[in-house]
């Protein structure tokens, strides 16, 4: 199947991975809407909400929740926009089930209406082991 987040899931593609458990990843956006921009992800396929499973959803549920308190622990947002599309009309764009979590600072400047802009892979990469380091913690 050509779809990017199960090649990510299977190491076919990069990605920068923060957590998994047998069902889920978590894993960071590429085009970060702001500092800590994370997906989530059942690791089987499904594309939206109307077609997951209810035990795929309770673990992506369960990692979104487990990883939304390790980015508030180790970057100190001042909150969490938490969202998760169905369909083009709805503006998904990738048809695997995914949940974004972005963490909001007051007067950070994030415009959702605004289209993709491509994160720097090493400040990427560099805010995912703060991540890590909390989830460890
Ligand atoms: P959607 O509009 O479907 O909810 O958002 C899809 C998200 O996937 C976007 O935020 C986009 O930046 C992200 N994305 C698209 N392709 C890739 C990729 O190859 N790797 C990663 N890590 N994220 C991606
Ligand atoms: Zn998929």
């Amino acid at each position: 199947m050509d779809c990017i987040f199960c090649k990510i899931v299977a190491g076919q593609l990069p990605g920068i991975k923060v957590f998994e458990d047998a069902r889920s990843l978590a894993f960071m956006d590429i085009n970060p809407r702001s500092d800590g921009h994370c997906l989530i992800i059942p690791k089987t396929h499904s594309p939206t909400l109307f077609d997951i499973g209810m035990e795929d959803l309770a673990a992506v549920m369960n990692t979104a929740k487990k990883v939304a308190m390790a980015i508030k622990a180790s970057l100190a947002p001042d909150g969490m926009l938490v969202y998760q599309l169905n369909g083009r009309v709805a503006m998904q764009l990738v048809d695997h089930f995914h949940i974004h979590l972005v963490p909001r600072w007051e007067n950070d400047g994030v415009d959702l209406s605004h289209g993709f802009q491509p994160g720097d892979l090493d400040k990427i990469r560099a805010v995912a082991g703060k991540i890590i380091e909390a989830l460890s913690a």
